[in-house]
Formats: C-alpha cells, sequence, structure tokens
C-alpha cells in the first residue's frame, strides 16, 4: 500500500511506548466538579441549574447559547455547590458550575435509537443535543461541522486517526479498545452525505489500528484505509486532507470549501454514542504521560474533574516535574496549575523532569534554512520570525504569515534555538484579533 504525506514536516521521538500497552483506567472523581460553560468554539452555554439544585449523571446542566454553541453535561449526580469564575487549563478565568458530587452516579435515562432508520435532522439533532465538539482540541462544535452550506459537495468524510503528536495514546487505544463503535460512528456521519466516501486515515507506526480496521471495513464499499507516513504534523487538519486527497485548504477556507470533512477519533466515537445510545459527551481519554509521571497510562475521565485528583490516582508524580504541559508536545501549552478540570477538549497531561526548551540558550540565525525545509505550509518562518518581532504585520501578512499552523516544527529543528513559533504565533493571533473587530 502507498504511503501517503505532505511536504515538510518532522520526526520527533514519539514517546508512545510509555503508554500504548496498557488498557484506559477508569479514573474516580473526587468530592468538586467543575464545568465550565465554554468548553468549546462560540457562544458560552447558558446554566439551566442554580445553587442547591440536584442533579443527575447525564443531566443537561446547561444549554447551547446558540447554533454555534453545545451544552454541558453534568458527568456525576450530587449537589450544585455555585455558579463561579473558575480557572481553566489555559489559565483563564471561566463561568463554571461547580457541583458536590455525592459518589453515588445515579444517572439520567437515555434514549437508544436505530440509527439507519433516522432522518439527517434527527441524526444532526441529536449530536448537537450531545454537546459533542471537535475532541482533538479545536473543540467546534460538531454538529455545525457536520452542516456545511452544500452537503452534496462533500466527497470524503475521514477519521483523523494519524495521532501524530508525541506521547498521545488515547486515539490508539480508544480504537485498539472500542474500534468497532469508532467504526459505526464514522458510517453515521457518511449517512449524512450522499454519495461521500469514508476515509480513515491512520500512520504507518499504528499497525495493530490499522489490521483492526481493515477487520471492521471488510464488508464496507464506501470506507477505505490510508496508511499514512509517520510523520508529524500529519494529523494537521490542512496536511491530513492533502495527504489522503491530494486537496489545498488555506487559512481562509473551510475543508468543505474542497469537499472534505474530518474528524477526530473520539468526537466520531461520541457520535456513535450519541446517535446510537442518545448518551451526551461528558467524559473523555486522557492521556497521563511522561517520565515524571508514575504509571503512564490512558483514562476514561469525567469531564469534570481536576487533573490533581487524577495525578493522585496515578501515585502522584515520580520527581519533581520540570514542566507540565496541557496537550501533545508541540502544540500542546505549558500548565502553571494542575487544580484546573478536565473538559471535552483536554487530549493529555504530560509531566517531564526537565524542560529543555526554557534551559536553551538562543544564538543568533546561522541562515541554514532548516526550518523553511521542515515548515509544512511552505513559509519561511526565519524571515516570518523577524519581521513578528519588528511588528511588521504588512510584510507578515504579504509574506504567508497567517498560513502558519502554529505546528512547531520550525522552533524544533532551529539549531539557533530561535522562538519562531512563539513570534510567528503572537503575531499571527495580534492579526486575527484586528481582522475580528
Ligand atoms: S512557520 Fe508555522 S507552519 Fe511553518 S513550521 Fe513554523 S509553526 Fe509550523
Ligand atoms: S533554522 Fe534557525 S538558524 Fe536556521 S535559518 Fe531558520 S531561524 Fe535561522
Amino acid at each position: 500500500m502507498p504511503k501517503f504525506t505532505f511536504k515538510g514536516g518532522i520526526h520527533p521521538k514519539d514517546g508512545k511506548s510509555l503508554s500504548k500497552h496498557k488498557r484506559i483506567a477508569d479514573a474516580v472523581p473526587g468530592k468538586e466538579m467543575v464545568f465550565p460553560v465554554s468548553q468549546h468554539i462560540g457562544a458560552p452555554a447558558k446554566p439551566l441549574v442554580k445553587k442547591g439544585d440536584q442533579v443527575l449523571r447525564g443531566q443537561m446542566i446547561a444549554e447551547a447559547g446558540g447554533f454555534v454553541s453545545a451544552p454541558v453535561y453534568s458527568s456525576v449526580s450530587g449537589t450544585v455547590k455555585s455558579i463561579e469564575k473558575r480557572r481553566v487549563a489555559t489559565g483563564d478565568l471561566v463561568d463554571s458550575i461547580v457541583i458536590e458530587n455525592d459518589g453515588l452516579f445515579n444517572e439520567v435515562s437515555y434514549e437508544e435509537a436505530d440509527w439507519r432508520t433516522l432522518s439527517r435532522e434527527e441524526i444532526l439533532a441529536r449530536i448537537a443535543k450531545a454537546g459533542i465538539v471537535g475532541m482533538g482540541g479545536a473543540g467546534f462544535p460538531t454538529h455545525v461541522k457536520l452542516s456545511p452550506k452544500d452537503p452534496d459537495s462533500i466527497d470524503y468524510c475521514i477519521m483523523n486517526c494519524a495521532e501524530c503528536e508525541p506521547y498521545l495514546t488515547s486515539d490508539y487505544r480508544r480504537v485498539i479498545e472500542e474500534g468497532d463503535k469508532v467504526t459505526e460512528g464514522l458510517r453515521i456521519i457518511l449517512s449524512l452525505f450522499s454519495g461521500a466516501h469514508g476515509i480513515i486515515a491512520v500512520e504507518d507506526n499504528k499497525p495493530e489500528c490499522i489490521g483492526k480496521f481493515k477487520k471492521l471495513i471488510r464488508e464496507d464499499t464506501i470506507i477505505s484505509i490510508k496508511e499514512l507516513q509517520t510523520k508529524y504534523p500529519q494529523g494537521g487538519e490542512r496536511q491530513l486532507i492533502y495527504a489522503t486527497t491530494g486537496r489545498k485548504v488555506n487559512s481562509s477556507m473551510l475543508p468543505a470549501d474542497v469537499g472534505c470533512i474530518v474528524n477526530n477519533v473520539d468526537t466520531i466515537y461520541a457520535v456513535y454514542n450519541a446517535v446510537v445510545l442518545g448518551k451526551p459527551l461528558m467524559e473523555r481519554i486522557v492521556t497521563l504521560t511522561g517520565d515524571a509521571v508514575t504509571s503512564p497510562c490512558n483514562y476514561r475521565v469525567p469531564c469534570g474533574m481536576s487533573y490533581t485528583e487524577l495525578i493522585e490516582q496515578n501515585g502522584g508524580f515520580k520527581a519533581d516535574p520540570g514542566k507540565i504541559i496541557c496537550g501533545g508536545p508541540m502544540m500542546g501549552f505549558a500548565m502553571f496549575s494542575t487544580d484546573v478540570p478536565v473538559t471535552k477538549t483536554s487530549t493529555a497531561l504530560l509531566a517531564f523532569e526537565k524542560d529543555p526548551v526554557s534551559e536553551a540558550e538562543t544564538t543568533p540565525c546561522i541562515n541554514c534554512s532548516r526550518c523553511s525545509y521542515a515548515c509544512p505550509a511552505g513559509l519561511i518562518p526565519g524571515r516570518l520570525s523577524d519581521m513578528a518581532e519588528a511588528g511588521d504585520s504588512e510584510n507578515f501578512v504579504r509574506n504567508g504569515g497567517m498560513e502558519c499552523c502554529e505546528c512547531g516544527c520550525c522552533s524544533y529543528v532551529c539549531p539557533a534555538k530561535q522562538p519562531l513559533t512563539q513570534n510567528i504565533k503572537t503575531m499571527r493571533r495580534a492579526e486575527l484579533a484586528k481582522r475580528r473587530k
């Protein structure tokens, strides 16, 4: 089978063997659960409960604040303690519903359905009601993504099973343990687009996943597997679309503009749960790993549980971490406190004894061009970084700075340890904010 890929990218040490062979463990939440009303892109959800209310597991506690929004569900039964601002992983303060967990996990009943008998509208309504958002980290409401202007123009529904970020293994475990439900979730999504073909995109360092999917789609004529060359950022939306279909997307386009819809593994699993079982999104898989972690593994974590409790259940850190990252090492961000809740978009917590990035000494650029060769967007990161530092937004935009996907490849390969991604990201965000005004 040919190996599909894109131009540029890097091959960092993947660190996946720390957690990939262990079965997903169930995390047990403690007394206090925190549910931010903004766990997605779009309007914040509006609380439906007040202090003192009793809630059940699976109960909607905040409704969608608009079409581009998503409701929030309680993952435990208990009592609403307060609605107040609480810190989230990014460090921001967000309105949150705080629930005292009674430890009983009394649950609402769910309405199961045979999805093949449901209309397109009914399927989308079940996905919207379940509060599903892009669980790879983006947090875009899934019912919106699955409602493009012209559904008939969608040729490909792509399952992003690349999991190209080093250390992350949650999608891998999900496929190994519940690949049948993930595949059925893809079939449900395909039913929304007449004439669309399903693509399961997997990097070639996951032969077990590829073998599993081959068995699961044996009878399918509209789903195929594309083995991707193992390379970061193979799972980036634009790189994935290009590698699997040859179609190009730029920063002013949506994947739907080139006939593609991309969803990650856990999002597709959540679609199965919502449409077939009637269950809302209230838990997710989180990879807890790194050399400072006692027993690296994947946990099934109820949303709202604090990372600190998760670490304690794992036996605490085995060494003082020099760096804690929320998400993958390439695109995640440093955490200053673990006393923040796991949300719908939490993918991983990584803890390392050392922080090589902050220890590295920056030296002048030696014009080696390594950053340009590594850039999957075909940019000249060294030059863009200089423009960003000089505040030259005009030239930054003219030279394609807005096409940066913030993958971090340029910083990774730079022998001078220039903060390229950081500089480019800062200017890009400033320019995006300017355009929104
Ligand atoms: S400029 Fe942007 S897209 Fe290119 S390598 Fe750097 S971070 Fe990645
Ligand atoms: S990789 Fe670093 S040293 Fe080399 S050209 Fe780019 S910025 Fe300069």
